[in-house]
């Protein structure tokens, strides 16, 4: 494995070729009949940057790419698994194993499919979004629709997109800023000693709004306060998980005083942890990797926005087949991080583009919007 670089998309993923078309004529009257079968391979992810983080610094992602097949319609997947969250190419290939999807007869029994997972095992919520994501993509291309439109989003209603600058030497940042230029936003890692260097760097560049990311880093409530107005003056529009998850009193007594809006990430994962961030967040950061994919992300994002909260659609590395999943719920999204893709070099599908830095869905395209790079 060591120093192997996984550049082509696995053999595996184009073995049976879909039959679809846009408005799903081909495929109609295959609906429920057959079964479903899932299969999976590992897929390292080559990162464009070192990504160095407050916790830890990395070159590489740990992917596993998924496909589900019925009657020649094929669905994809993706579960991405950065080492904090906890999941393995082992763990993910250990839960996909134990997954038996003949017992359904069609993939659009995804409530009860989900229970199913989640009886299985409690956590795993990267393989459990990536069967999710294959499920959806199977689904919507057997009705020969893609999601937003399926949902009643409106697709010109995404949000523009961010893109990160990490935490790096000032002429990385500087060279980082300059790949931004077709972005509208940039996002700014802190929660390291001298953190406002890459601030005030991007500062000398340019104008355009950032957003900042602090993944836990300020332990000190008043710190972060005085952090908080001192980006408000710098044209920051919000503070992603500026404290630690656990301070939730803290974090509360923050976004009471703080005049930028602030955005829980590490906070919560699933469906459950919504209501915890009522009060102590102004928004949550929603990823299919965390939620265990689209179908608990979209109860989310309306559980969030009925709580008067508001959202963020973000991601991991991912390739675009995640990305692409993701984007479908972004006409929810006030603000949107969905720059994983554009991070690797190894991307192996095409889909969701930014385009003037804004996320563009594609139209024509049944499913979660990915078709494997030809
Ligand atoms: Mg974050």
């Amino acid at each position: 494995m060591m120093g192997v670089a996984v550049l082509a998309a696995p053999k595996w993923m184009t073995a049976a070729a879909a039959t679809y078309s846009a408005d799903g004529s081909a495929v109609k009257e295959k609906t429920g009949v057959g079964r479903m079968k899932l299969s999976w391979a590992p897929y390292e992810l080559q990162l464009r940057h070192s990504f160095n983080l407050a916790k830890f610094s990395r070159t590489t992602t740990p992917d596993v790419l998924v496909k589900i097949e019925l009657d020649g319609v094929t669905g994809y997947g993706e579960a991405s698994m950065p080492p904090y969250l906890g999941e393995s190419v082992e763990s993910v290939t250990r839960y996909l194993s134990a997954v038996d999807l003949s017992r359904f007869t069609d993939p659009f029994r995804m409530t009860e499919i989900h229970e199913y997972m989640d009886s299985l095992a409690p956590d795993n919520r990267a393989a459990k979004a990536s069967v999710d994501i294959a499920l959806h993509d199977l689904a919507g291309k057997l009705m020969g629709q893609p999601w937003y439109k399926i949902w009643g989003l409106s697709p010109e209603r995404t949000p523009d997109t961010s893109f990160t600058i990490g935490i790096d030497k000032p002429e990385v940042v500087r060279r980082k800023v300059e790949e931004a230029a077709p972005y509208k936003i940039l996002k700014v890692k802190m929660g390291l000693d001298h953190d406002t260097e890459t601030v005030d760097i991007i500062r000398e560049m340019t104008d355009r709004p950032i957003c900042v990311d602090v993944n836990q880093g300020w332990d000190d409530k008043h710190h972060a306060l005085e952090m908080c107005h001192w980006l408000a003056d710098r044209n920051c529009l919000f503070v992603e998980q500026p404290m630690p998850k656990e301070m939730i009193d803290e974090t509360a007594w923050l976004r009471e005083r703080s005049p930028l809006p602030i955005v829980a990430d590490e906070f919560l994962q699933r469906l459950d942890d919504v209501r915890r961030a009522y009060g102590v967040y102004d928004a949550i950061n929603i990823k299919l990797m965390k939620s265990t994919g689209m179908r608990e992300a979209k109860q989310m994002a309306e559980l969030a926005q009925a709580l008067g909260m508001d959202v963020m659609l973000g991601c991991m590395t991912e390739t675009s087949c995640g990305i692409s999943a993701a984007s479908q719920l972004a006409p929810l999204a006030k603000w949107a991080d969905l720059d994983g893709n554009l991070l690797i070099t190894n991307d192996c599908f095409d889909g969701t583009k930014i385009v003037d830095g804004k996320v563009e869905i594609p139209r024509g395209r049944a499913g979660i919007g990915a078709e494997i790079k030809g």
